[in-house]
This record gives C-alpha cells, sequence and structure tokens, in this order.
C-alpha cells in the first residue's frame, strides 16, 4: 500500500511519464542551415534528431529535440556554436513556434 512518501518518490523519478506533454528543451531558428550536430554528441539519451545519417538529415533545415525523450539535463545547450537551444522557460518570445516544431518532427 503506498503511503504519501511513495507517491512523492515515484513523482520525482519518472518525470518524463509525468509530464508527457511539456517540452523541456527545444532548438529554435539560429539552428537552421547550421544543424552541425554537435548537441546530438553531447546528448546522453539520444533524443535530438535527425542524425547526419539519417536521410531526413539533408532536407530538414534544422535538428530537433523530442519533447518526451529528453531528460532536462542541459548538456546539449553549451556545445551549440549558435546558442539556438533553450530550455522551455528561457525560449525567446519571438521563437515560440518552435515549441510546438520540435514536438511536431516527432509526432507528439
Ligand atoms: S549544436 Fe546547435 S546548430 Fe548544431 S545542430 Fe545542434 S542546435 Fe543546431
Ligand atoms: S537537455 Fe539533455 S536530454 Fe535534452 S536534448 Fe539536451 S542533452 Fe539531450
Amino acid at each position: 500500500m503506498f503511503g504519501f512518501a511513495d507517491i512523492a518518490i515515484v513523482k520525482y523519478t519518472h518525470p518524463v511519464e509525468e509530464t508527457q506533454t511539456v517540452m523541456t528543451y527545444v532548438i529554435a531558428e539560429p539552428c537552421i542551415n547550421t544543424k552541425d550536430t554537435a548537441c546530438v554528441d553531447a546528448c546522453p539519451v539520444d533524443c535530438i534528431h535527425p542524425k547526419k545519417d539519417d536521410p531526413k538529415y539533408a532536407t530538414e533545415t534544422l535538428l530537433y529535440i523530442d519533447p518526451v525523450e529528453c531528460i532536462d539535463c542541459g548538456a546539449c545547450v553549451p556545445v551549440c556554436p549558435v546558442s539556438a537551444i533553450f530550455a522551455l522557460d528561457d525560449l525567446p518570445e519571438k521563437w515560440n513556434e518552435f515549441t510546438a516544431k520540435n514536438a511536431a518532427y516527432f509526432g507528439r
């Protein structure tokens, strides 16, 4: 039987399941036509796509972060040469549309 403390622990250790519709980090406009994939190599959970060996890499103008798989670690932010990656709370308002664009690439 769960007590209050047990429920609190479950919520803390499974943030992805608890926040399926919340975008954590977002790739925005500066990535367009840069897409050097430095962030792909930095991501510990492989949630940034398309990669260079993906056929979609040639046709997409930027890369995207999967909002469900992203663990909100921030490791991709400092490696981006054009400062294109933002925590959702830090995303400049002028690039708000990129939240939906990132999610849409993964059918979220
Ligand atoms: S590191 Fe920055 S510019 Fe390079 S692919 Fe990732 S988001 Fe785009
Ligand atoms: S915040 Fe972490 S998990 Fe999310 S895309 Fe960046 S490196 Fe990957």
